[in-house]
C-alpha cells in the first residue's frame, strides 16, 4: 500500500517541533533582514527563549500521512464528455530519462485525444500545458527492487500533495493561435492614447540578469521600488502582459503622481500596427550599457521616449516579526535619469488639501477614539488623547497619498471609445435628501451629470457592468447614483463626494471599465459540472423590496460555485450584481473550488470522473429569477447535479428545503407560486 504514506516532514506524528524564526536575526531587538544569525533571541515572544517551537504540521494539515496520488482530468465542453486518469505508484510512465519531470502536457493529450478535445479554454483556472506534475528523482529506475521504486514513486506524487486533481477544460476547436507581440504592443500602446496614460517597458537588473515588464502609469510618479519581473526579454514580457495586468495596481504606483486634469488632444502620428521589437529591444538594452540599474522606453503623446535608470539613494523599511523583533530591510531606490516631456494633455493643476486623517512619513492615524465623536477619548488606550495613534495599515481615508483633490477626471472606456470628463463641485449645488443611515445620518443625491451609471447606456451596458479598471471591482452604488451620505453637515455633498472618490487616486483620475464580464454562459458551467461529477450551487436574491433605498443593496444578487455533490449546503451571501460576474468568478477561481471538492482525508481516493457526450442544459436563470421573485429580499439556493436538482431558502442564516425534482422546471413547478 504505496497510495499514503507517512509526513516526512512530521515523521507521522501530525505536529512537529522547528527552530523559531528568532534565530534567524539573533539576540538583539532590531535585526537585519538578510542576515542570518542562528543564535536565539532571550526575550522572544514565539519560544520564549528556548529556540524551538512545536506547531501542527503544515505539510500534511496534521494528518501525519499524506496522499500519494494525483488525477488529471480533461473535460470537453461542448458535448460534457470528461475523462480523466489516476496517478498512482506503480502506474506512472517510465519517464525518458530519470530526473526529468513528466508534465501537464504529457497525460493531458492522450485524454484530450480520448474526449475531442483540440483546443484547451483559456481562463478556466489557472493551468498551463507546461505545468509539472511530478518529477522522479534521480536515483528512480526501472529495475529497482520493486518496494524501493514504488517508494520513491509516492515520495514524488506526495510532493504534489497539495494540487491532487487537475481539471483541464477544453473545447472541440482549435484554440486560436496566440497573437504576435509586436501586435499586442502596439495594441498597448493604442490603450495608453486612448485614456492618456503612460505606457512603460522597463528592464531591470536583478541577480545577474535581465527582467523585462510591462505596465501603465500615471505620468511623474516614483519608479517603484519591485515591479515583480520575471519576463527574461521582451517578447515574454509582452505575453505575460494583458490590459488588465497591465493596468492592475496603477493606483499603487501613481499614489504620488501630480494630479492635472486632461485636456483633450488629438495625437498626430498614428500607431503603426505592429511595434518593431527588435528596436525596442535594442534601444532600451543601450540604456542598459554602463551598468544602470535598469532602463525604460515610455510611450507617451504617440512616441517612445528612453532613459536608463539611476540609483536614487535607499529607504529603510521596518516590519515587526511576531518574535517581537524588528526586522530591517535597506532598499535601493531608483530614479528615471530623464523625464520625458509633460504630456500634451496635461490641463490644469488639480489643487488638493493635506489629508486630516494621517501624518505622512509617519505611522500616525486617526484614532478609532475619534469616530462619531466630537473628540479625542482623553482615557483612549491607544492614543492616550492625542487622537492619533501608530497604525500598521493604510491611512483609510487617502490610502497613504496624504492629498486630498478638489476635482478628478472620471475616464470611462470600453477599449475601444472613451469619454474623460472633469468632476468639480460647484458651491451651492442643488443635493436633495433621499434617505437616512440607519443612525440618522442624511443621505444626499447629486444631480444626474453626478451619476456614473449614465455612462452604461452611452456604452451600451448595464449600470452593473461598470468596474474599476485598475483593481477588477465593480463600481459601488454611491458612484453610480450619486448619493452621498453627509457626515459632516459643514461640508457640501458634492464636495464630499469628490473628496471621497479621490482621496488615494493616482493623479486624482478615476478609470471605469464599461464592459460585461468576460463571462461564459452558466450553462458551461453546469456542463463541466455534470462531466466532473459535481454540484453547482448558485445563490440568488432579488432586491425589489428595497428599490429606491440608496442605503440598501438594489437589483439583484448572484453567488455561484462548484462543490462536491455532498457537501453541506450553507447559507452564502451572494455579491455579484449580474449572474455573467458570478460566473466569471467562479470561472476564474475554479481551481480553488475543485481543491476544496477533494476529500481532505488523505486515505480516501481523490476524484477521477469520467463521463460519456451528454446532452446540452436548459438555462436555468429565468426560472431561478422567478423563485427569486417571489421570495423577494431573501436568498434563494439551487443546486444542480447529476442526479437533478434541489431548492433551498435561506432563513437567519440556515437553509430550509423547498423542493426537489429532476429537471429546475419540476422543481419550480412543485413550488406552485403565485401566477404560474
Ligand atoms: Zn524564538
Ligand atoms: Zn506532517
Ligand atoms: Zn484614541
Ligand atoms: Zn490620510
Amino acid at each position: 500500500m504505496h497510495e499514503v504514506i507517512d509526513c516526512d516532514e512530521c515523521d507521522g506524528l501530525g505536529f512537529r517541533v522547528r527552530r523559531c524564526f528568532c534565530v534567524q536575526g539573533g539576540d538583539q531587538l532590531v535585526v537585519d533582514g538578510g542576515r542570518y544569525a542562528d543564535q536565539v533571541y532571550v526575550d522572544c515572544r514565539v519560544c520564549g527563549g528556548d529556540g524551538s517551537v512545536a506547531e501542527p504540521c503544515a505539510r500534511c494539515g496534521r494528518a501525519g500521512r499524506r496522499r500519494a496520488q494525483l488525477v488529471v482530468t480533461v473535460v470537453n465542453l461542448d458535448t460534457g464528455a470528461a475523462a480523466s486518469r489516476r496517478l498512482l505508484p506503480g502506474r506512472l510512465d517510465p519517464p525518458a530519462e530519470p530526473d526529468t519531470i513528466t508534465r501537464a502536457r504529457d497525460i493531458v493529450t492522450g485524454l484530450a485525444g480520448a474526449v475531442g478535445v483540440r483546443g484547451l479554454s483559456p481562463h478556466w483556472g489557472q493551468r498551463a500545458l507546461g505545468d509539472e506534475v511530478y518529477w522522479l528523482p534521480r536515483r528512480w529506475r526501472a529495475h529497482l527492487p520493486a518496494q524501493e521504486r514504488l517508494a520513491l514513486e509516492a515520495e514524488a506524487l506526495a510532493q504534489q500533495e497539495y494540487d491532487p486533481w487537475r481539471v483541464y477544460v477544453g473545447r472541440g476547436t482549435e484554440a486560436p493561435p496566440s497573437p504576435e507581440p509586436g501586435r499586442e504592443l502596439a495594441r498597448l500602446c493604442e490603450q495608453a492614447d486612448l485614456l492618456y496614460l503612460d505606457l512603460v517597458v522597463e528592464a531591470r537588473r536583478r541577480y545577474g540578469e535581465v527582467v523585462w515588464t510591462i505596465r501603465y502609469e500615471v505620468p511623474g510618479g516614483r519608479v517603484p521600488l519591485d515591479p515583480h519581473a520575471q519576463a527574461q526579454d521582451l517578447p515574454s514580457a509582452i505575453a505575460a502582459t494583458t490590459f488588465r495586468e497591465a493596468m492592475r495596481g496603477l493606483d499603487d504606483r501613481g499614489r504620488d503622481a501630480p494630479a492635472y486634469t486632461v485636456r483633450p488632444v488629438r495625437t498626430t502620428t498614428a500607431i503603426p500596427s505592429s511595434m518593431d521589437l527588435g528596436r525596442l529591444d535594442r534601444a532600451v538594452l543601450a540604456d542598459l550599457a554602463d551598468d544602470a540599474p535598469g532602463a525604460q522606453a515610455v510611450w507617451r503623446d504617440g512616441r517612445w521616449w528612453h532613459t536608463p535608470l539611476r540609483s536614487a539613494g535607499s529607504v529603510e523599511e521596518l516590519h515587526e516579526r511576531e518574535t517581537g523583533q524588528i526586522v530591517r530591510y535597506v532598499r535601493q531606490m531608483v530614479r528615471r535619469a530623464a523625464e520625458p516631456p509633460d504630456p500634451a494633455w496635461w490641463g490644469e493643476p488639480v489643487e488638493h488639501r493635506p489629508c486630516p486623517d494621517c501624518r505622512p512619513g509617519t505611522r500616525l492615524r486617526r484614532c478609532h477614539c475619534q469616530v462619531g465623536a466630537p473628540g479625542p477619548d482623553p482615557q483612549c488606550s491607544r492614543c492616550s488623547g492625542a487622537g492619533f495613534a501608530p497604525s500598521g495599515l493604510a491611512c483609510f481615508t487617502c490610502r497613504d497619498g496624504g492629498r486630498i483633490p478638489a476635482a478628478l477626471t472620471v475616464t470611462v472606456t470600453d477599449g475601444r471609445r472613451v469619454s474623460h470628463e472633469t468632476w468639480r463641485p460647484v458651491p451651492g449645488e442643488p443635493a436633495p435628501v433621499v434617505g437616512y443611515q440607519p443612525n440618522g445620518t442624511p443621505v444626499h443625491q447629486l444631480r444626474p451629470h453626478w451619476r456614473l451609471a449614465r455612462h452604461a447606456a452611452v456604452f451600451g451596458v448595464r449600470p452593473t457592468d461598470l468596474t474599476h479598471l485598475d483593481e477588477d471591482q465593480p463600481v459601488d452604488q454611491d458612484l453610480l447614483d450619486a448619493t452621498v451620505t453627509v457626515h459632516d453637515p459643514a461640508v457640501e455633498p458634492a464636495r464630499q463626494h469628490v473628496e471621497r472618490i479621490g482621496a488615494g487616486l493616482p493623479g486624482a483620475r478615476l478609470f471605469v471599465l464599461a464592459a460585461a464580464p468576460d463571462a461564459p454562459p452558466l450553462t458551461d458551467l453546469l456542463r463541466l459540472a455534470y462531466a466532473l461529477d459535481l454540484a453547482v450551487v448558485v445563490t440568488y436574491r432579488d432586491h425589489r423590496l428595497d428599490a429606491g433605498d440608496p442605503t440598501k443593496v438594489q437589483g439583484e444578487r448572484w453567488d455561484i460555485r462548484l462543490t462536491a455533490r455532498d457537501a453541506r449546503i450553507g447559507a452564502e451571501f451572494p455579491f455579484c450584481a449580474s449572474v455573467e460576474l458570478a460566473v466569471a468568478r467562479c470561472v476564474e477561481y475554479l481551481d480553488m473550488h475543485l481543491l476544496a471538492a477533494v476529500p481532505r482525508e488523505p486515505d480516501r481516493p481523490v476524484p477521477a470522473p469520467q463521463a460519456a457526450p451528454s446532452p446540452p442544459v436548459a438555462e436555468p436563470t429565468g426560472l431561478l429569477r422567478r423563485v427569486g421573485r417571489h421570495y423577494a429580499g431573501q436568498p434563494v439556493v439551487a443546486s444542480f447535479d447529476r442526479a437533478g436538482c434541489r431548492l433551498w431558502l435561506a432563513e437567519r442564516g440556515e437553509v430550509q428545503p423547498l423542493a426537489r425534482a429532476a429537471t429546475l422546471d419540476d422543481a419550480v413547478s412543485a413550488l406552485r407560486l403565485s401566477g404560474s
